[in-house]
Formats: structure tokens, sequence, C-alpha cells
């Protein structure tokens, strides 16, 4: 299959985005508090992007002096990968976007795939496969069948090398229509997840005899199609920003959740258990008491990933 967003264009990206940083095509978006969180222009002004003027470009530089010290504080950050993990939500001058002239594809594909978890059910979502999406989206007029463009962008994010955009982990499922044996799985009640029979619904037993009933299963096993859902709409809360939707979501083939791991968290603590916040509930701390539990993504981590006192390591 011909893919055309190659790693040279990757790395053509990476250049387009510290040239952008220095002649003012990420401009600082004042509605933000830390001095390192900026926006790329072209979300506000379509023509900067194509904006070649040197001239302008250097007059810019000359009158921006506080751009230019918010660069330098960031280049100092940048050397340093915890700061990235630390300060995962931050853009960085580092940072990959996803190319403009992707950003209608992306979000018709993002549409479209939220339309199939809407038909066929969250649950039912957690595991399905690339190829059952393509059918379920050819057989619900509502879906609509997925356009040869949105099938080829899916198809680059699914083989482009995350390393590029700072993302360490390991890839641990190499195909895009790779399936999940539902039959090897098991649906916890009350939770809308399935856990891999074996060792994952094992250690979730154990800790919820360990830790006490407030301990819930938050997510479970997880398809390609479903990682690529978290991971294309954590991409367009980013503003298209890559390399930060990667710092808080494995790209697609590179979750455990695919082959064993799961997160779990405390019952009525709702978006909190996704949050830093989790590791503050009596449930964290008597978990990491516990000998057999090891997190996945430790504070500090060189994966490239935020910590995540929540997401427990299987495999
Ligand atoms: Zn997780």
């Amino acid at each position: 299959m011909k893919l055309d967003f190659s790693k040279r264009k990757a790395i053509q990206m990476g250049i387009v985005s510290v040239a952008a940083a220095t002649t003012g095509f990420l401009v600082r978006d004042n509605t933000l508090d830390s001095s390192m969180e900026m926006r790329p222009a072209f979300l506000n002004n379509e023509d900067a992007v194509n904006n070649e003027d040197t001239v302008n470009n250097e007059a810019l530089l000359k009158t921006e002096d506080k751009a230019v010290t918010i660069h330098s504080e960031s280049e100092s950050a940048i050397k340093d990968n915890l700061s990235k993990t630390a300060n995962f939500d931050n853009t960085f001058l580092e940072d990959i976007f996803l190319p403009q002239e992707k950003i209608n594809v992306f979000q018709s594909a993002l549409k479209r795939i939220m339309r199939v978890q809407k038909t066929i059910g969250y649950a039912n979502f957690n595991l399905v496969s690339f190829d059952n999406m393509i059918l379920y989206a050819h057989r619900y007029p509502k879906i609509g069948k997925f356009t040869k463009a949105e099938i080829a962008l899916i198809d680059e994010l699914f083989f482009f090398d995350a390393n590029e955009y700072g993302f360490y982990g390991n890839k641990v499922i190499q195909n895009l229509t790779s399936e999940i044996n539902k039959k090897e799985t098991i649906k916890i009640s009350g939770s809308g997840h399935y856990l891999f029979q074996g060792d994952a619904l094992s250690k979730f037993n154990q800790l919820k005899k360990d830790v006490g009933p407030d301990l819930i299963l938050t997510s479970g096993v997880r398809s390609v199609v479903k990682q690529l859902q978290l991971f294309l709409a954590k991409l367009d809360s980013s503003d298209g920003n890559l390399s930060m939707a990667s710092r808080s979501l494995a790209p697609p083939g590179h979750s455990y959740h695919g082959i064993g791991d799961f997160d779990v968290g405390k019952k009525g603590f709702g978006k909190f258990n996704f949050t830093s916040k989790f590791a503050l509930t009596d449930e964290y701390k008597k978990l990491i008491e516990l000998k057999y539990v090891d997190l996945r993504y430790t504070q500090n981590n060189q994966i490239g990933v935020r910590y995540e006192p929540w997401h427990i390591k299987v495999v």
C-alpha cells in the first residue's frame, strides 16, 4: 500500500513547525496560563501559512521580544523529556502537527468513527476490528461509507513511526486489521468494558478483593479501532498536535490495552479517575502497596507518556 505520510515528510513537518515558531506561525494563545502554551496560527489565520515574506518575518521577530523569550524558555525545556511528560498538555517547539491539508479528512474520519461507536454501542466498540468497522459503515446509511481519503489517513497514522513525534513505546500490534477474539475476553458487568481471560481477569479480581468494592474497571480491552478513536479524539482536542496527543494516549497499535493491560478507578470519581487526582485516593494508596501491582506509565518514565497512576501493567 502506498503511503504518502512518509518519514521524510514528518521530518519536513518538524522543520516547518520549528521554522513556523521562529517566524510567528506558532502564536501564543493568550487564553492559556503557561508560557509554553502555543497554538499553530493556521487554526486562526490561514493566510499565515503561505506567508513567505521574510521581511515581514524579520520585523515580526524584532517586535516580538516576548515571543523570543518564550522560545528560549521552551528550548531548554524540550531538552528534557521529563519536562515534556510532566507538561503533557503543553505545546513544545519540536512538536509535530498533522499537516493542514489533512485536517478536513481527519475530522470527517473521526466523526464517522464516532458514528460507528454510537451505532454499535460503546461496549461493542471496545472490541470492533477495522474490517468490521468498514462493514458497519457500509451497512448503515447513518454512518456512511468511509471515503478513500479517510481510509488512507487512518492507514498512514497507523503505520507512521510514532518515534518521529515523540512516542517511544513499543508497537505491540503490527496489523491495522488485527482482530480480538471475543471468546478470549469477558465482559465486566456494570463497566461497559472487557478483560482478557487469564492474567488480566485474575489480577483485576484480586485487586477488587484487596482494595475493596469501590475499585472499578474504567477501561479494559481495546481493539486497534478503539485506540484509534481515542487517539484521534485526543488529536482533535490537541489542535492536530500529534506529539501532544501521544503524551496522553498511545497511538493505535501501541496500546497495551490491546493485549492485556487495563485501567482502574474509584467508583463515583468520574473523569478524575484519568487525572493525577486518582493518586490521592485511598484506592490508589492501597493498590500501590500490593506487591503484584505494576504501573505501565510511571512518574519519570522515558516512554514519552504522562504519569498514569490508574494504568495496571499485565503483560
Ligand atoms: Zn490505560
